[in-house]
């Protein structure tokens, strides 16, 4: 991808409240299912991939949790630091610009590593692997991962996303691969549509207009705001055979 095209998806999705799929109750809902906040002592958590901070500042808030927010974009990781003001949980968060693939982490630092639509970027089984020694003995992973949600599905969804992303699978794949990283499966649920329509795909869609008025005449912006149009008529037609599945392992010990 060209600088261009970088500086003009950043200026697009900075705006966001979400980079990607996902709930503030689905956050909370993994949190439950991951067993954490009972009597925990204070959490080490990183957010990778955290994009302007939707799960970040929702973890913040549930958990008496120190947190390391990472993402590439320094962009984000700004718009974060004054959500995170704004919500009175700036003393918790800590921004960190890092490659995912490159975590400047030592090693059995967190409690917990948790990632919201963002692991793909290296690879879901590359991603797990790679991540697992930050964890201390018995923390816990929580990602959210692109997953078929039915056995079948038309030929031109499946050759769409083999071509986009061909780590798409069930979630029973995805399970089988936490287990040969070493991790115990503890929870799995499928992000619901709100998640899509909602709150993500709901403000992008709204923002889409201001944001070629900002661009006028920029061939490169417009050929952006019909690729979003593109990829939200994609998931309308096809959301019952795709969505996130959130996946909650833990490591032995
Ligand atoms: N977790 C956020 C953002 C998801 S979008 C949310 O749920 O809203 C994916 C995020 O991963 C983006 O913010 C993007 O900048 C970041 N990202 C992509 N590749 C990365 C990499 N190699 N290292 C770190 N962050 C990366």
């Amino acid at each position: 991808m060209d600088d261009e095209t970088l500086a003009l998806l950043v200026d697009l999705h900075k705006r966001q409240p979400r980079q990607g799929p996902g709930g503030a109750a689905e956050t909370l809902r993994a949190i439950e299912l991951a067993g954490l906040g009972k009597a925990d002592g204070r959490l080490r958590i990183a957010d990778i991939g955290c994009g302007t901070g939707a799960a970040t500042l929702d973890l913040a808030k549930a958990l008496d949790a120190d947190i390391k927010a990472v993402d590439f974009l320094p962009a984000f990781l700004k718009v974060l630091e004054e959500r995170a003001r704004a919500e009175g949980v700036a003393d918790r968060i800590e921004t960190l610009a890092a490659s995912m693939d490159d975590l400047p982490f030592a090693e059995a630092e967190f409690d917990v590593l948790w990632s919201e639509g963002a692991i793909y970027n290296i690879g879901f089984e590359a991603g797990i692997a790679a991540w697992r020694r930050f964890l201390k003995p018995g923390g816990v992973l929580v990602a959210s991962e692109i997953t078929w949600i039915t056995a079948a599905r038309p030929a031109a969804i499946e050759d769409y996303w083999n071509a986009a992303y061909p780590e798409i699978a069930p979630a029973s794949a995805k399970i089988a691969h936490l287990e040969a990283a070493g991790y115990a499966p503890a929870g799995y649920f499928v992000l619901p549509e709100h998640c899509w329509l909602e709150t993500y795909y709901g403000p992008l869609r709204a923002q889409l207009p201001a944001f070629i008025a900002r661009h006028e005449g920029d061939a490169a912006a417009a050929e952006i705001a019909e690729g979003e149009r593109t990829e939200i008529a994609l998931y309308e037609a096809n959301k019952a055979y795709y969505s996130y599945g959130v996946y909650v392992a833990r490591l032995p010990g």
